[in-house]
């Protein structure tokens, strides 16, 4: 039973452990898709830029041919020029080399490393757009109206990839999130399945082995030790139930009591170990005698109680005689020891009412009790309700 118990609060801790373990990870999970996601948002608003810019160099140096060398205009459009192309440099250095290249563990890592470095080579492509704009830093070149030609087109053939990499920036943004999902889903699965392992395995088992025990201790407290019959509170307890049924249907409901007689003379002569034994003997005797549905206690030293549902006075009188009989004609024996002993009897049938107290039918039956052993003991006696006394059944052989 401890080591069970040692089991179930070790199995309980471990189960807690993990579930804490589970939560920090569903909790690092969240942080990761929250820094993932500023992350992605970044390169995606960064990628999308360059498309932007690669139309605006095109624009910028389209204006510088037609106006005035040696101008103020002239001089601004340059410089904002110079501006487009180092951000648009910038920027594609950060894409390719920098702090925004993907993780090698990104979902799409190998299709923007396609992208740049193999198939579609756009990493060279914009180095080359932009070198043919500014061929070294701070220096822009004055182009002719056929380079300026040349200059859209080449910006015109970089528009699809460029849009190619928003689009895989995008779709790894979204593959990012649904692996991060997956994995706090998996994460909350996990938990609920130790929480359901937890209520089979440890909670389900304790609550049973509680209700056990706890039927143990009830039955404990309502069985008397020494002959293992009802004790007053048990007796009473499931007299009670049983009263109330009957009382319900209407049947009759007898109660005997016995008391062994002059038991003092055995304690006396043979000492308290064999008068408990005796007292076993003889509710042994009684058990034997009566049938599954009574109900038969121990409310005193050697005193007895026997509920018999659905049966009358005669019926009782009967069962009480049968008791009687079985004790007197069977001695006790142990080696050279042999204990006769007798009892008294007294028998009341009554139908109960709706507030039959056990305890009210036991003091009727005391009654008869006592008659019979003030008549001389070993012998059967009735208490009748009716005014003008006994009732007139066949009374029991004297002893
Ligand atoms: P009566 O015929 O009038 O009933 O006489 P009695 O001697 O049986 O009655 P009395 O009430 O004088 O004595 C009952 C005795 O039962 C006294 C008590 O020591 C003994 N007794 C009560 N409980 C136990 C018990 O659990 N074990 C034993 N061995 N004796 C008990
Ligand atoms: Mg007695
Ligand atoms: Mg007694």
């Amino acid at each position: 039973m401890k080591q069970n118990l040692l089991l179930f609060t070790v199995g309980y801790v471990v189960a807690l452990i993990m579930i804490a373990l589970a939560s920090v990870g569903i909790h690092w999970a969240e942080r990761e898709t929250i820094v993932r996601q500023e992350r992605n948002a970044q390169l995606i608003n960064i990628a999308g830029r360059q498309r932007m810019l690669s139309q605006r160099i095109v624009a910028l140096d389209l204006r510088l041919q037609n106006t005035e060398p040696q101008t103020a205009a002239h001089t601004r459009l340059e410089s904002s020029l110079q501006e487009a192309v180092n951000l648009m440099s910038d920027s594609h250095r950060r894409l390719t080399q920098g702090d925004l290249v993907l993780p090698e563990t990104a979902p799409l890592y190998a299709a923007v490393e396609q992208l740049y470095f193999d198939v579609s080579r756009l990493d060279y492509r914009v180095k080359a757009f932009l070198s043919d704009v500014m061929p070294s830093p701070g220096r822009i070149t004055t182009a002719s109206p056929d380079q300026s030609q040349i200059l859209a087109e080449q910006a015109e053939l970089l528009l699809p990839d460029l849009n190619n990499a928003v689009s895989l920036y995008e779709q790894n943004a979204r593959a990012e999130i649904h692996h991060i999902e997956n994995f706090t889903q998996a994460g909350v699965l996990f938990i609920l399945g130790l929480l359901l392992a937890e209520a089979l395995l440890i909670f389900r088992p304790l609550g049973k082995r509680l209700h056990g025990a706890e039927a143990h201790l009830q039955a404990i407290a309502a069985t008397d030790s020494l002959t293992g019959c009802h004790n007053r509170r048990g007796l009473m307890s499931a007299a009670n139930s049983s009263l109330a049924y009957f009382s319900r249907h209407g049947h009759e409901v007898s109660t005997i009591v016995f008391d062994i007689d002059h038991f003092k003379k055995v304690n006396d002569t043979y000492g308290h170990g064999t008068g408990d034994e005796v007292i076993k003997f003889v509710v042994d005797r009684a058990l034997a005698s009566i049938r599954g549905s009574d109900i038969m206690g121990r409310i005193g030293g050697e005193e007895f109680v026997i509920f018999c549902p659905d049966t009358n006075h005669e019926q009782a009188g009967v069962v009480a005689e049968k008791i009687r009989k079985v004790i007197e004609s069977t001695p006790y024996r142990d080696g050279p020891l042999d204990i006769r002993v007798t009892c008294s009897f007294g028998v009341f049938a009554y139908q109960p009412d709706k507030n039959s107290d056990p305890a009210w039918f036991i003091e009727r039956a005391d009654e008869a009790l006592y008659a019979a052993k003030r008549a001389g003991r070993n012998r059967v006696r009735f208490t009748d309700l009716q005014p003008g006394g006994a009732l007139q059944l066949p009374e029991s052989a004297a002893a």
